[in-house]
């Protein structure tokens, strides 16, 4: 059964067949500033698998890196998804998730990027950078 998601508004709602890739928390600083919070936990979702099934032309876009688009609802602000224009599959916010995907985060990705007040991020491994 498809996981269903959804931004803080409920404007934009999605359903995802599955995630793609284990559970990572991004400490990037554009994720910080985009999420507006120490870290954002990902993973990624085939566009195969990926639906939006309403409020999608709410879901406004954002390039915060040159071919990566950061996309949050234009009513409320949450970041839905992100993605590589160029790639196959999206990078899920998973916090969006209004279903339980089963699983939990695996890494810590771009820690060299951490707000200097961050402290409590538990025994998950952490990397300095990211995976592509
Ligand atoms: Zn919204
Ligand atoms: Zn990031």
């Amino acid at each position: 059964m498809a996981l269903k998601g959804s931004c803080l508004c409920k404007t934009v709602q999605y359903e995802a067949d599955a995630l793609a890739s284990p559970i990572g928390h991004c400490h990037c600083h554009t994720c910080r500033k985009a999420s507006a919070s120490a870290y954002t936990s990902t993973a990624r979702v085939a566009r195969s698998a990926f639906r939006i099934i309403s409020g999608e032309g709410r879901l406004t876009a954002y390039e915060s890196t040159p071919g990566k688009l950061r996309r949050p609802c234009s009513v409320c602000g949450t970041e839905v998804l992100a993605e590589w224009v160029d790639q196959p599959h999206v990078i899920l916010r998973v916090a969006t998730l209004d279903d339980n995907p089963g699983a939990s985060p695996v890494v810590h990705i771009w820690t060299s990027h951490d707000a200097p007040w961050l402290i409590d991020i538990g025994d998950v491994p952490r990397l300095p950078e990211g995976v592509k």
